[in-house]
């Protein structure tokens, strides 16, 4: 057998084997080196520095990129300031929709390299990004052109008028699609934009300012500054930026609230999460143990709404325990452009570390691990698909936010248990619940602390739903009629 072919061991002895299929990145165009998109224009950065962006299952570099600094930010808000007064605030609705809904066109035609960029860059297997972010990221563009001539009927008799210019800041995870949930709805209410991509995520952001570039908006209504956490920090803190919209860790999302206490500044914070993915005895099993290894291991675990606790019912924790581990020994951990793969590389070598840290916080605290045996490559950031059983309230794994392939899992015995245990951590993001009962899930989803509940299925996302969250995942809502509402004044 050749050593690229993946093999697939099943627990009754089938094997399969998956000959590779890469997508091909032939038809990708990368730059060696990305700089500032300000005012319509590729700009260096004034300190002239810049950083390189890697590829985390090759290790190898892909570009050198523009670290902004204070004063590029300040041309960058500028920029957008004038661009709000002169063009984006007085241009009518629809005309601003056609600009919107030219962005989402031209995204859907790009559909394929900005999925390529987004694997190569990041981590997740083409598969997710090919028929999730990408596509979604269109969708909320083609959604939101839309409402751009029909704010008076979103919101009648409140006369809805645009904030000024938005501070935008988006994590690794999601790197386009989070910034489609942010450009979407603040270009369709007449918001101008300075946007900053995760430091390690900034090529698909900037394929984007390209493609907005041929678009022929206005200069100026959307500029995007790369950096690090100072870069972020520097819009947070400019004086004449109106609002900020921040998508990343609890951490930061303090310190941003903490910077804009006492100004005009407004924000939601879009924030970490530890979702409790509940399994009822009454559950379609197979159905449940899919939702399972989507809700934690596709996409690595990256996702902020990630089933990262898992609560069975006693009643048939052996039986989905069994059907949880076989099915993760058929999960592919690998070349993130393989169409087979199913897990991809983990987006940093810090976020590996971070990893690998909680696997030996786990075993110390007592949780069993148990991981999946499938081959991982040699180079590059990998985690197998993990479990740590028997894992209980007080342990870390059980209360913080890991971020990646790893589950902890929980056994209950009643409703109100179940409830307790999985309310009972500081966030609030997302929730799963499975059983074959309406009033079973309808009873839960009211006593759930979760902004999204998803029953019998999980981490499902269309444009026209809102989502966010509770306690220490934030505050806000994007997405949906309610994602128009933070960029308007009324
Ligand atoms: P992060 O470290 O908080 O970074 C998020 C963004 O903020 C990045 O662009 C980062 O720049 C920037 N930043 C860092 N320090 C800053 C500061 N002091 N002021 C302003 N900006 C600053 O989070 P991450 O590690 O990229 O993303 C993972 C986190 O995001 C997880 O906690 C996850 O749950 C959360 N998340 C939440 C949602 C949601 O919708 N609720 C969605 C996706 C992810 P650098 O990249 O240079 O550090
Ligand atoms: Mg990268």
């Amino acid at each position: 057998m050749s050593e690229k072919k993946k093999k697939i061991h099943l627990d009754f002895n089938t094997e399969w084997e998956y000959a590779p299929a890469p997508e091909s990145a032939d038809h990708v165009q990368l730059k060696k080196q990305y700089e500032l998109f300000i005012n319509g224009k590729w700009v260096k950065p004034s300190s002239g520095k810049y950083f390189d962006t890697i590829n985390p299952a090759t290790e190898e570099k892909l570009a050198s990129i523009a670290e902004a600094n204070e004063k590029d930010v300040d041309l960058a808000v500028k920029a957008a300031r004038n661009a709000y007064d002169k063009y984006w605030s007085k241009m009518s609705g629809a005309e601003r929709g056609k600009y919107i809904f030219r962005i989402a066109r031209m995204l859907q035609e790009k559909a394929r390299e900005f999925a390529v960029i987004e694997s190569m860059d990041g981590g997740k297997p083409i598969r997710e990004s090919r028929d999730i972010d990408i596509p979604l990221a269109a969708s909320h563009f083609f959604y939101y052109a839309g409402w751009a001539d029909k704010l008076e009927y979103a919101f009648p008799n409140r006369n809805p008028g645009p904030l000024g210019v938005a501070g935008q800041i988006t994590p690794w995870n999601f790197p386009l699609l989070m910034v489609a949930w942010k450009l979407a709805p603040a270009l369709a209410t007449g918001n101008t934009v300075v946007l900053k991509p995760a430091e390690t995520t900034s090529l698909t952001a900037l394929k984007l300012a390209e493609l907005i570039q041929e678009a022929d908006l206005p200069p100026g209504v959307v500029n995007v500054v790369t950096g690090y956490g100072a870069t972020g920090a520097a819009i947070v803190n400019h004086p004449d930026v109106d609002k900020i919209a921040f998508t990343g860790s609890t951490a930061v999302g303090k310190i941003i609230q903490r910077a804009i206490a006492g100004t005009h500044k407004k924000v939601t914070l879009e924030l970490g999460g530890k979702a409790a993915n509940i399994i009822f005895e009454d559950a379609p099993l197979d159905q449940a143990v899919e939702g399972i290894i989507n809700g934690i291991f596709f996409n690595q675990g990256h996702v902020c709404c990630a089933g990262s606790r898992l609560f069975v019912q006693e009643g048939v924790y052996d039986t989905v325990l069994r059907k949880l581990k076989d099915r993760m020994e058929t999960l592919i951990v690998g070349d993130p452009l393989d169409k087979n793969t199913d897990v991809g590389a983990i987006n940093s070598q810090d976020q590996l570390r971070t990893i690998q840290e909680y696997l030996k916080i786990g075993q110390k605290e007592g949780a069993e691990m148990y991981q999946s045996s499938c081959p991982v490559p040699k180079k590059g950031f990998w985690c197998r698909p993990t479990l740590f059983l028997h894992a209980s309230q007080s342990h870390r794994i059980v209360q913080e936010e890991i971020f990646g392939p790893v589950l902890a899992v929980q056994t209950f015995r009643t409703v109100a248990e179940v409830i307790e245990k999985a309310n009972n951590t500081p966030y609030g993001l997302s929730a799963g619940v499975w059983t074959d009962k309406g009033s079973k899930i309808f009873n839960m989803t009211t006593q759930m602390r979760a902004g999204v509940v998803w029953a019998n299925t999980y981490n499902k996302f269309d444009p026209t739903s809102p989502f966010g969250g509770y306690k220490e995942s934030g505050f806000g809502r994007e997405g949906g009629l309610h994602g128009l509402q933070p960029y308007l004044k009324m």
